[in-house]
């Protein structure tokens, strides 16, 4: 029975790198049959931020991932739901207390009792030499016996992995293969800190075994600490998980994409106007790829598709440009009405009209969609798509003044001018046939008719469907713009 979990620490927002992490996970567990947790690694209370845990899960929900155990949220409230619980760290410190005291039991574990000042000379030292930096094992000798007086006597500790010299931990992961590396090579890591949490390794560790999380898949920054977690599973007599590690979201310059370079968390993406359908498709991309060269998947498809063992070994560049090009292929299957209630926010904010608008003339707003939808990448790119009807008339394109200066433009414009006056208000059915009257009266046709027509009443001599344009400015904007075109 597969489970697997995201286990994000409550930072304040979810990075993408992140979100492709519970992507992935999401997947698995849905092709397998199995759960999708979500817990919570508040140990590091340094890094606490209020409302974090909302934000995660408002944003794992905004991506379509719906978490079946776990932390989650309800009727705008957080909770926790399952049999394993409670599933933040921080509500769970007696549980790693327990497993701590087993490992020094067991001889696994012994207590450090180094202040701050020698750990920090000593780094320096090794620093100095090029060393790694690493604990030298000075409290290793210390018994328990002494060590529990110690802290009888007040005096301030942790706890440290006692590892064995040269001993080769190896493990498996499924998508690098086998990974060995020397106990001599590793550090007698701290598993429980002076205030008495443990840390991300003691903590991941238990919880992973007591939740019965069968798949670890999670970014490669984790790699370097998995050989500690192997030998806790080993040390405590428990089962080791299979390891899945993601390689790394890049920016261009193949480092990892971090906050100060720009946009880097969901609620950014989701703000410019991104689709979760457009996101989620193009980061699963990221660092795993089909067998074909399928580009456009839906949830259901990648659930069907994804496979563990084509999972990149280097890291995937965030490419924004196909980003765009997967997003708008999402943004062409909305109706028109659910791209307006999506745009709506950014039209509002550009001040263009109000929803007060759309109820009045629901048709006209419809009809402006569906002209602009083809060309859209993102959603906040609907007030600009709109300009042609909202911002000043005024024609200063050099194609267009060439355009209203041709030979043909002054009869095209007065048999526009002519047949528009003598209408009421013009409907879509009307506007589709316009050009066609004008070319009668005209006599002109095609490109001569067609180019200074739109130029004189767009300022523009590219742009969208030249009868919704008409239907959309109606009789009097088109009146005004053609004697501005004259002038
Ligand atoms: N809390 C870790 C993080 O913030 C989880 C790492 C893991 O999945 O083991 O990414």
């Amino acid at each position: 029975n597969v489970r697997v979990r995201f286990a994000p620490s409550p930072t304040g927002y979810l990075h993408i790198g992140g979100l492709r992490t519970a992507v992935y996970n999401y997947l698995y567990a849905k092709q397998k049959g199995g759960k999708f947790l979500l817990r919570i690694e508040d140990t590091d209370r340094t890094r606490f931020v209020e409302g974090a845990i909302e934000n995660l899960i408002r944003s794992l929900n905004w991506a379509g991932l719906e978490i079946d155990e776990g932390v989650m949220m309800k009727d705008g409230k957080v909770v926790e739901e399952g049999d394993c619980g409670p599933y933040i760290q921080s509500k769970r410190l007696d549980i790693y207390k327990k497993y701590v005291d087993q490992l020094l039991e067991s001889g696994h574990a012994y207590y450090c009792f180094c202040t701050k000042e020698r750990l920090d000379n000593l780094r320096e030292g090794q620093k100095i030499k090029g060393q790694v930096p690493r604990y030298d094992g000075l409290c290793r000798s210390i018994s328990l016996e002494e060590a529990k007086e110690r802290i009888a006597n007040g005096e301030e500790y942790v706890v440290r992995l006692k590892l064995p010299h040269d001993e080769d931990i190896t493990f498996e992961d499924e998508a690098r293969g086998k990974i060995t590396i020397n106990t001599n090579e590793m550090d007698d890591q701290v598993l429980m800190k002076s205030d008495g949490f443990p840390t991300y390794h003691m903590a991941v560790v238990v919880d992973d075994h007591l939740m019965g999380i069968t798949h670890i898949i999670r970014g490669e920054e984790w790699l370097p600490s998995t050989p500690k977690h192997v030998y806790l599973y080993q040390a405590l007599g428990w089962d080791v998980p299979t390891y899945i590690h993601l390689p790394g979201v890049l920016n261009k310059d193949h480092k990892k994409l971090s906050k100060r370079q720009g946009d880097v968390s969901v609620e950014d993406f989701k703000g410019h106007g991104y689709l979760p359908e457009g996101l989620v498709n193009y980061l699963a991309l990221v660092g795993w790829s089909p067998e074909d060269n399928q580009e456009i998947f839906s949830m259901d498809e990648l659930i069907e598709a994804f496979d563990t063992k084509r999972i990149a070994r280097t890291g995937g560049v965030f490419d924004v440009k196909k980003l765009d090009w997967i997003n708008s292929h999402y943004m062409k299957e909305l109706s028109a009405d659910e791209l307006l209630d999506m745009a709506m926010p950014y039209i509002e904010k550009a001040g263009l009209f109000t929803k007060a608008d759309v109820e009045k003339d629901p048709e006209h707003y419809r009809v402006l969609m569906e002209t602009i939808q083809d060309g859209l990448d993102r959603l906040e790119q609907v007030p600009e798509a709109c300009g042609f009807l909202y911002d000043d008339y005024e024609v200063t394109e050099e194609d267009a003044l060439e355009q209203i200066n041709s030979e043909s433009a002054p009869a095209v414009i007065d048999a526009l001018e002519e047949i528009v006056s003598d209408m009421d208000a013009i409907s879509p059915e009307e506007a589709g046939k316009l050009m066609k009257q004008v070319q009668k009266k005209s006599g002109v046709k095609g490109k001569n008719l067609y180019m200074p027509a739109r130029a004189a009443m767009t300022g523009n001599v590219h742009g969208p469907e030249l009868s919704n344009i008409i239907y959309l400015l109606g009789k009097d904007e088109i009146l005004k713009r053609l004697e501005k075109a004259k002038s």
